[in-house]
């Protein structure tokens, strides 16, 4: 088996309030976006990343070259333009892993049962139970409904798919103008099934500043256990 892996690190990541792109943004010291290459490029099935930023000539993205199988790529307006780019880079692979750069604990198990299962099932995402109530809103502010939540998941990267489907899920929703946020939805809106394998909660993305403080802290047990 051969793993072509995209890395996305394109966006902005305003909401972060970092003022730079967020996967530049440092943990102790190391970058997001090194921290979240690093397991992928460890993987022995591994052929081949291709890193989508937003400009590929600034130092910080270029950090990431050295490795022979890592290329940087520009990325596009929205993540799903980003991707489409990643892709479209990468040479022939059984397998492509799409993972955002804004999670940088991904561990090797979950490489693993992410491409395991994407080989069997052509299309697998990582995913994890909801914790809290899920409320639906009305326009103006009052709940509208409260959702079940037995049956729902929050979807993590890095998702796996069989190379011929992902290329497929994405161009044909670039030739139909169709969006979604994750990769998962486009082979969904091609009528493919996607599995669902158990995330890990220490997968967060990192998005809001309140985020940076619990990776500061998950980083802190791990190096307390031997890991950081
Ligand atoms: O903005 P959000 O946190 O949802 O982004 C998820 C991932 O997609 C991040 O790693 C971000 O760098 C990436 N992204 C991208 N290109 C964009 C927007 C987001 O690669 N235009």
């Amino acid at each position: 088996m051969t793993i072509g892996v995209v890395l996305a690190a394109a966006g902005r990541g305003e909401r972060l309030g970092a003022g730079a792109p967020k996967a530049y943004f440092a943990l102790r010291g190391e970058m997001l976006l090194l921290r979240a290459l690093r397991p992928f490029l460890a993987h022995p099935a591994v052929t081949a990343v291709a890193v989508v930023v937003g400009d590929p000539s600034d130092a910080r993205a270029r950090a990431v070259l050295g490795d022979p199988r890592v290329q940087l790529v520009r990325g596009g307006a929205e993540r799903q333009d980003s991707v489409r780019a990643g892709i479209a880079a990468l040479g022939e692979a059984d397998l492509i892993l799409v993972h955002d750069a804004a999670r940088p604990f991904v561990t090797r198990a979950l490489i693993d049962a992410v491409a395991e299962a994407a080989l069997r099932h052509g299309a697998a995402v990582p995913a994890i139970p909801v914790p809290e109530t899920v409320k639906r809103v009305d326009g103006a502010g009052f709940v509208a409904a409260t959702e079940p939540r037995d049956r729902l998941r929050l979807a993590q990267t890095p998702q796996g798919f069989r190379a011929a489907l992902l290329r497929r899920a994405h161009a044909e929703a670039a030739a139909a103008g169709r969006r979604a946020t994750d990769d998962a939805a486009l082979v969904e809106l091609i009528g493919e099934r996607v599995l669902l394998v158990p995330g890990d909660p220490h997968n967060i993305k990192i998005t809001s500043p309140a985020d940076r403080t619990i990776a500061e802290a998950i980083l802190a047990a791990a190096t307390e256990a031997g890991r950081g």
